[in-house]
């Protein structure tokens, strides 16, 4: 099934994103994960892929073809571009197709300076364009920015771009992890003037500890609110108090993004299906 047909006025879509074990890992551990996660019943579950674009590493696609098919739950793989040439990217689309995945989240990806980059795409839109002009047939969805994006020049650029990325074919969106529910709120209400009209998820990424967040805040640039430094400096020594204020924060704003008519919730899960699953068996109710 096609993401973009979860969604309609009814229902709050909840979905979670896992990322396939680190390289000196077994790829084994990220099926405990999910052998928890799935009981959870998610809409759908996305799975990262390497920032280095490497065809050797094949384990997004592996995992979501395990979600799919072990798992029955829909799933996406998440497809980077800027690291990876026209033909690298058609040989990962035929791997998906193969496996029968039918939802892509295309994507840039960043541009780091230990990966040499390539030439054939410069962003999301591109890839989206190059994976319509196939002859596949895969549902795709982007990323969007409710604090806009570091290299775009204004909050209006980078919804403009997005704009772009949208009229490609992307047909869902999901955001950025954020903080402050109001942040998400302006930035939508902004898309919709600007004519993006297809389903905008909230990305919410519980906080387990204050070193995890801080590496996610250097990485994309959120802000925080006031009551959230103050929760993370009173809880920092104790491990136990800090990871139940995050996940009461995390449900807190879920409940106030439902409320308010989100249109679904994407939980960055961290593989960590302990978290999931206090989240999830809080809110439940409200999906
Ligand atoms: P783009 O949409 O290309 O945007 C990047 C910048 O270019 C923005 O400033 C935008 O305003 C501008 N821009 C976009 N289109 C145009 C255009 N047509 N013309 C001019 N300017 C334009 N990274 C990974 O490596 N692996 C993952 O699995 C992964 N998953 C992610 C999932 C989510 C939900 C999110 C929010 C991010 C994820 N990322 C992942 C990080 C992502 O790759 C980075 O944020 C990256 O820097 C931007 O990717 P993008 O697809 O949003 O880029």
């Amino acid at each position: 099934m096609k993401l973009a047909e979860l969604f309609n006025e009814e229902r709050t879509v909840f979905s979670f994103e896992v990322f396939p074990p680190k390289r000196d890992h077994d790829i084994e551990t990220i099926y405990d994960t999910l052998d928890e996660l799935h009981h959870l019943n998610p809409d759908f579950i996305s799975v990262t892929y390497g920032a280095s674009g490497s065809l050797a590493d094949n384990s997004t696609c592996e995992i979501a073809s395990a979600i799919k098919h072990r798992y029955g739950i829909e799933s996406a793989a998440h497809l980077t571009c800027v690291n990876s040439t026209r033909e690298e990217v058609t040989e990962v689309l035929r791997r998906l197709h193969e496996n029968e995945i039918e939802n892509i989240l295309a994507l840039r990806g960043d541009i780091v300076p230990d990966v040499p980059r390539k030439n054939d795409f410069k962003h999301a839109s591109d890839l989206i364009t190059f994976i319509k002009d196939t002859d596949y047939d895969f549902g795709i969805s982007g990323a969007c920015y409710p604090e806009g994006h570091q290299d775009s020049r204004s909050h209006v650029d980078d919804i403009l771009n997005l704009k772009k990325k949208v009229d490609a074919g992307a047909e869902h969106l999901i955001s950025q992890l954020f903080f402050d529910n109001n942040l998400f709120y302006d930035f939508v209400e902004k898309a919709r003037i600007a004519g993006i009209n297809v389903p905008i998820e909230a990305g919410i990424m519980p906080v387990v500890n204050k070193k995890q967040i801080e590496r996610m805040v250097s990485l994309c640039g959120a802000s925080l609110p006031s009551k959230f430094t103050k929760m993370m400096s009173r809880y920092e020594h104790k491990p136990e108090a800090m990871r139940d204020a995050g996940i009461a924060y995390a449900v807190n704003q879920i409940v106030d993004l439902v409320s308010q008519g989100v249109d679904g919730i994407h939980l960055y899960t961290m593989n960590n299906p302990y978290i999931a699953k206090r989240i999830s068996e809080s809110v439940k109710s409200l999906f």
